[in-house]
């Protein structure tokens, strides 16, 4: 075995670009934390799914398709779901693509773009399939960093834009740190961006920020930009069908998305998914109650945060970057056997920070017991 784990055999197969890929890091897993600790409970706060899983809309729908068998092939492009999302954001279907999760869409956007040595921008922290999927395609990624109190930088953008830059990754609503590019913010780095770089735009927590008056709609922002653009969003979150895997991507051209269908596997989102998103989208009520507790949540737990010392971003997605000021893989640890499960992000600048998803009210009180007896906070006396 070498140190990565592969044989020498393997070694000599695989691609030089995945000898050295990191490993996308999926959390914990619950079922191996409640038995390595005897723990009867085990909170999950490292994926930021939506405690109230899927809408009731959507759960007849699976039911529907069960009734049917599921012995055909599903649709091959989605062209209820794509309808339906047609319609709603006014664009031709010929705009949409569904993938099998907004991820699938990142990966295809890579394979179908990047090429050895193409320059990919994005932001530090980032979302590590924004790095890992251009490291894959032997792209090589630049990190512009925040600045200080978790502010963008958009004069590093610019610099960053003084090479030749081939795609630019940003998360709004950011992941891992939830704050918001505003739209004056946004438009200045699209405007700054090479023309012919393909601006791409995941918006996987846009449910939870869309109300907030600072928060800037990608698709209205890049509306009027000609130039190659594609906005993600997912019905992983907010939607809570992240088990099901599927979410789409509106692009500025019809002819970037028949890019991405070449490279694609034909039958990428199964017909359980299709059905499912199309349900929930008609359930507003579900996705309403949803972004509510969020933001109940979310300012509930910053202020108690924030009053117990700990510096939080202010954030408009599901979850908080927390500094505990302290090595984050110990915190992390410490939490794992008070049966809760969060992620640490081990990027420069950052190995002190935990990501923490907001829940139910009971499980997010769990979260913060566990962290007042963590012993190297020591936080036992505050609480
Ligand atoms: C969760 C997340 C996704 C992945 O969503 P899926 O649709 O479940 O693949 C994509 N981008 C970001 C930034 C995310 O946080």
């Amino acid at each position: 075995m070498l140190e990565n784990g592969f044989s020498e055999a393997v070694q000599l197969l695989v691609r030089p670009e995945v000898v050295r890929l990191p490993l996308y890091d999926p959390g914990a897993d619950p079922d191996a934390v409640a038995s390595e600790f005897g723990l009867v409970r085990v909170v999950k706060l490292s994926n930021n799914e939506n405690p109230y899983g899927i809408s009731p809309y959507a759960a007849q729908a699976l039911e529907r398709c069960l009734a049917q068998g599921l012995g055909r092939y599903p649709d091959p492009v989605g062209k209820d779901l794509c309808g339906v999302l047609a319609r709603r954001y006014g664009v031709a279907s010929k705009r949409i693509i569904l993938g099998n999760g907004s991820e699938n869409i990142l990966e295809l956007l890579c394979q179908t773009f990047l090429s050895p040595g193409d320059l990919v921008v994005t932001q530090s922290p980032c979302f590590g399939l924004h790095e890992i999927f251009p490291l894959m395609m032997g792209a090589k990624v630049v990190k512009v960093p925040l600045i200080t109190g978790f502010e963008c930088d958009v004069s590093a953008w610019h610099k960053a834009f003084a090479r030749t830059v081939k795609l630019i990754f940003i998360s709004n609503p950011s992941n891992p740190v939830g704050t918001v590019f505003s739209w004056r913010e946004l438009e200045a780095i699209v405007r700054a961006s090479p023309a012919d770089c393909l601006v791409v735009i995941d918006e996987a927590y846009y449910e939870y920020a869309i109300d907030d008056l600072s928060y800037p709609d990608a698709l209205e922002v890049l509306r009027t930009q000609n130039r190659p653009w594609i906005v993600l969003r997912t019905f992983s979150k907010a939607y809570g069908l992240a088990s099901l895997r599927v979410g789409y991507g509106v692009a500025s051209h019809a002819n970037l998305i028949d890019a991405l269908h070449r490279v694609r596997a034909p039958y990428n989102v199964n017909q359980l998914a299709q059905e499912a998103a199309v349900a929930a989208l008609e359930d507003m009520v579900h996705l309403k109650k949803s972004v509510a507790l969020v933001s109940q949540e979310r300012a509930r737990l910053t202020a108690v945060l924030r009053k117990l010392g700990f510096c939080v971003a202010p954030s408009l997605a599901n979850f908080l970057f927390i500094d505990t000021g302290t090595d984050a893989s110990l915190v992390v640890q410490a939490l794992r056997r008070e049966g809760v499960i969060v992620k640490a992000w081990p990027e420069p600048g950052y190995d002190t920070f935990i990501r923490a998803s907001l829940s139910l009210p009971e499980d997010n009180d769990i979260f913060l017991h566990a962290l007042s007896r963590v012993p190297c906070l020591a936080l036992g006396l505050h609480m």
